[in-house]
Parts: structure tokens; sequence; C-alpha cells
């Protein structure tokens, strides 16, 4: 059986125009393809009444204040709604169509309440629909642990449910459609000359997804990459043909591959750095930031100073720990990171220092760096990123 997963965003599902389309794209793959899996996200962003963070505004988006399971519940609603309601319209254009929780779909996660890892997919009852012609439309980001109580899979978590739906039901083809036309250069909402990339690999998306860009979940992309199944990002609302993520051939010898050592400029909002002078326990130190969930995004260590960025809703943790162990620090509080990725910089000289040059010569702070193989990250003020993700994409010669 040739398969299909179309895994629509919030926005593609959000009006009834959108769906329209949404209700266009299904028919169109349900004629090339024996069967068609389709997963929903919630219906909008914030502010639309079913978007999850408007479900969060209803507990003052302090989901600490729930058992976790109330929680899950809470922050599953939404992807529940759009599933029965793009199902209802399936139906009313003569397409047969059943919508389904993640419960229902089977999908197994751990018990880690709002973050849960998939464990398993039970396959029955969706082969059974699919045997039979009929789509399942299921509520992504959710699952159900073995003691069937609901779960959420964490943010950006439809797009993983998608990944492992296809890699359980050996579906050729993945489809995200979202908002945007595919993965750009950058975020389109920061950089006016963002341009789309036709095509790029799993690997360098999915350091983009890991720097920030929303575009697409990083899980997603480990899962398709280690089922071989390629990914689409495609835009509900126009024509274009979208990014397709593969295994690269060859970048040195397969032409079609654009020759830029920088592929995209990510970033991510909500960071706060902490620095500490004098002697200190780093292993026990770190072991209680673990602890406290406190993950560390960025970290430099020296032998009387050490200086590390955690995400914004960490602060109160950090803070308590570095409180225990009777440490002077300094925080720096609204910060970003932006993130130039490519693969092929991996030892060629000189991208830091343009790096520098470039935001030097627009006179943002550098407040801290990082780098890996395929990345380099600088921690800068929030108020200079949108700057900083423009001068980078010029410097670098992006568009
Ligand atoms: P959906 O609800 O469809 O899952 P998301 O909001 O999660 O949509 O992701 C789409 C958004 O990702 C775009 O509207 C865009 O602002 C943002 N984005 C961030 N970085 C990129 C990038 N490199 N390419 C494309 N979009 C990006
Ligand atoms: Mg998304």
């Amino acid at each position: 059986m040739r398969l299909i997963v179309q895994k629509f965003g919030g926005t593609s599902v959000a009006t009834e125009d959108g769906r329209k389309r949404v209700l266009q794209i299904i028919k169109d793959a349900k004629s090339k393809y024996d069967g068609v899996i389709v997963i929903v996200s919630a219906m909008g962003r914030y502010g639309a009444p079913y978007a999850t963070d408007t479900l969060l505004s209803l507990i003052e988006h302090n989901i600490k204040q729930l058992e976790p399971i109330e929680a899950d519940l809470l922050l599953s609603t939404g992807e529940t709604i759009s599933s029965v309601v793009l199902s209802y319209e399936l139906k009313k254009s003569n397409i047969e169509s059943l919508a389904l929780t993640g419960s229902l779909a089977g999908i197994v996660t751990n018990n880690k309440h709002t973050n849960a890892e998939v464990l398993h997919i039970e396959r029955d009852y969706i082969n059974n629909l699919l045997e039979k012609g009929i789509i399942p439309v299921i509520a992504g980001f959710q699952g159900r642990t073995r003691d069937y109580k609901v779960t959420t899979l964490g943010r950006g978590g439809s797009d993983t449910s998608a990944a492992l739906i296809a890699e359980a039901f050996d579906a050729e083809l993945v489809e995200i459609y979202t908002d945007v036309d595919g993965i750009m250069t950058a975020d389109p909402k920061l950089c006016d000359d963002a341009k789309v990339l036709d095509r790029i690999s799993y690997q360098e998306v999915f350091q983009i997804a890991d720097s920030g860009a929303k575009v697409i979940h990083k899980g997603a992309v480990e899962v398709a990459r280690r089922a071989g199944i390629p990914l689409v990002i495609k835009n509900t609302f126009t024509d274009h043909t979208g990014t397709s993520i593969m295994e690269y051939l060859n970048y040195k010898t397969d032409t079609t591959i654009e020759d830029k050592i920088i592929t995209s400029i990510a970033h991510r909002l909500n960071r706060i750095q902490f620095s500490i002078s004098g002697s200190l326990d780093d292993d026990k130190f770190f072991k209680r930031l673990a602890e406290e969930d406190v993950s560390i995004d960025i970290i430099n260590i020296f032998p009387n100073y050490r200086v590390f960025t955690t995400s914004t809703d960490r602060e109160v943790e950090a803070t308590l720990v570095l409180k225990e162990f009777n440490i002077d620090y300094q925080l720096i509080k609204n910060c970003a990171k932006v993130t130039v990725v490519g693969e092929k910089m991996t030892g060629i000289p000189g991208v830091m220092s343009k790096i520098v040059h470039g935001l030097k010569s627009e006179d943002i702070e550098i407040l801290q760096t990082t780098d890996s193989l395929a990345t380099i990250a600088c921690l800068i003020h929030d108020k200079d990123l949108e700057k900083a993700v423009q001068v980078l994409h010029k410097t670098f010669e992006m568009m």
C-alpha cells in the first residue's frame, strides 16, 4: 500500500478558507496514493479560541498549577477539536474519514506528562480504517500512557506525531503544511530578504530546528531520517513546491545544491545568562541544576569563572541553586541566541570573523558564543535580534 502522511499546522486549519485548501490538498493526495493519513494541530495561534496558548491562558499560563495528568488533558483539547472539525468537513465533501485522538491512533508514550516520549505505535485501529479506504484524521501532539492516561509530546509535537506515524506505517512521504513556502534562509518574520530553500539535508534542518526555528520540530527530523522517509515542508496557502528534506548525496559534486557555506540563520528567544566568579564545585553545582530541570544552552567554564545560558522560564530554579551554593552571580535577562547553520562551514576559516564583523558593524554586543561542526551561535540582547538576523543574512549573501 503506497501511503502518504500529511500534517497540517495551526494556521492551516484555523479558518474555513484554510481548511478548504486543506480539503483540496487531501483530495489530491487521495487520488495519487493508496492511503492518506492526516495529522492536525490545534487551530490558530495565541488568541484563537482553541489554540494551545489560549488554553494555557485559562490557567494563567502556569501549567504547574495543575496535576500533570490534568495539564495534558487541557493541552490536548485543541488538537482533538481540530481533528473532529476537519473530519466533518471531509465527510461533507464526500471523503470518508474518522477523527482519532492520539490514544485511539495507538500512540503509546512514557508517563513524562507535557513532554512525553513515544514508546511504540499500535497499528491495528488505523490499519483497519486504511483497508476500508477511510482517512484517519489524527489529533497531533498527543498520545497515551500504557495505562491510558492522556499525554502530550511537547512544543511542535504534531510534527513528531506525523513522522512517527509515517515510520510505523512505512509511508512513502511526510508532508508538513504550514504558513510559509518552506524552510527559509531565516525566519521571514524577522528578515524580509529570507528565501526558500529547495532542498536541505536532514542534518542541516535538524540543526536549524535545534537552534530554535519552529518551522519544523527536530524530533520529526530525527524520526524521518532514521526511517529514511523524505519530509517535504509546504505552504497550505500557495502552490510553491516547498522544501524537500533528504540525505545529501554529495554537496561537493551535486550541482543542484547551492554552494553556500551558510544555509540558514536561526534564533531562539527567552534566554538569560548567569556569570559566576570564584571557585565552585562544578560537579555538584551542575548536577543540582540538572535536578532542578535547568537545561544549559551555552556554557563556558574557566578556572575562576563560569558563564551559562538557560531559558527564561528556568530563572527561579537556577537562582535557587545559586543561592544554595552561596555564590555571587550576575544575571543578564532578555537575551536571544542567533545561530548560523551550514554543514559546509566545517574547516572553512573566517566564518566566526565574518559574524563578529557583521554584528559589530551594527553595534551589536556579543555576550557569549558557542560552536559545533555545523553551527556558530552568539548570545545577544534580544532588542538586537532582528538587526542581527538581517545583518548576518547580508554578510553571508544569503538572499
Ligand atoms: P505550524 O502552526 O504550521 O506548525 P509554526 O508556527 O510552528 O507553524 O512554524 C511556521 C513558522 O516558523 C513560520 O510562520 C515562520 O515565522 C517560522 N520560522 C522560523 N524560522 C523559519 C525558517 N528558517 N523558515 C521558515 N519559517 C521559519
Ligand atoms: Mg509547528
